[in-house]
């Protein structure tokens, strides 16, 4: 990452009328949390098909204990880095339209940030499979599982999107219509694997709007649609771009 591209990248930014971020695992390495994919993945350690939404419904007794180990002990105790921060403290200062996330670890509310479009849920939400009962993960009991619904005996699941399970649909289409209207997207540790998540870019960048990728390898947008790779960890590239953005 030289200074040069950082500064000319923070320019584009202070002079954009609509940017908006669209954010992956990568930005939340540096709290701790592994992404799902490539070298100390979570994949690499546990088996996806715990959260196959025909596996889960079929088999609670083996998706549950996983589900609650992965993401309620071990990502409950992650907490917003620099990346999240400088993101939250950009809408404040009018400079971000929103955050559009495949991450389901709430780190953007934690850190500030209040137009959050959750492509992919959100962890802290439980809700039955059943009924209308919802429970927020720290008021929930996690001494039995699977977790069940003290109102109708449901089977209750993370409020996050499990494989074979549709796009939240309001978080899609405000997603869709931020990323049409923008005229700069930045781009956050995301492999661009996941689909549709990885279509919001390049929405944006169908209606012209500038790419700025930052992520300390190639993704499918570099060399793709993106205008500027800022090569590095996330943490480390907004602490640079913050000094000329504020
Ligand atoms: P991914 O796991 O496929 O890829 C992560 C990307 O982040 C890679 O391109 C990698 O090079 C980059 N990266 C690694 N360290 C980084 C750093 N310090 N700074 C910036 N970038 C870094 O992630 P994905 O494309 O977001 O897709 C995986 C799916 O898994 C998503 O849909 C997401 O919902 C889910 N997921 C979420 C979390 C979370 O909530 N924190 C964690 C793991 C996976």
């Amino acid at each position: 990452m030289d200074e040069s591209s950082v500064k000319k990248a923070a320019e584009i930014i202070l002079s954009a009328k609509s940017c908006i971020a669209f954010t992956g695992a990568g930005v939340s390495v540096e709290s701790g949390i592994p992404p799902f994919r490539g070298e100390n993945s979570l994949w690499n350690r546990y088996d996806p098909k715990v959260l196959d939404l025909n596996f889960f419904k079929a088999s609670p007794e083996v998706s549950w204990p996983v589900i609650k180990e992965i993401f309620y002990d071990f990502f409950g105790l992650a907490k917003p880095n620099k990346a999240h921060k400088v993101l939250a403290r950009m809408e404040q200062a009018g400079m971000l339209k929103c955050v559009v996330t495949q991450n389901i670890d709430n780190l953007h509310q934690d850190a500030g940030s209040k137009e959050v479009y959750e492509f992919h849920g959100n962890l802290q939400r439980i809700i039955c499979t059943r009924c209308d009962y919802r429970v927020m993960a720290p008021d929930a009991d996690f001494s039995k599982l699977p977790l069940m619904c003290p109102k109708c005996g449901g089977l209750l699941k993370p409020d996050f999107v499990f494989f074979g399970e549709q796009i939240p649909v309001e978080a899609y289409e405000k997603s869709v219509v931020a990323a049409r209207q923008a005229d700069v997207c930045l781009i956050v540790g995301s492999t661009g694997e996941v689909m549709p998540a990885a279509i919001i870019p390049s929405e944006a960048k169908r209606n012209k709007a500038v790419v700025i990728e930052i992520n300390p390898d190639e993704s499918h947008f570099t060399g793709n649609i993106t205008d500027i790779h800022l090569k590095g960890k996330a943490g480390e590239v907004f602490s640079e771009l913050e000094k000329f953005l504020f």
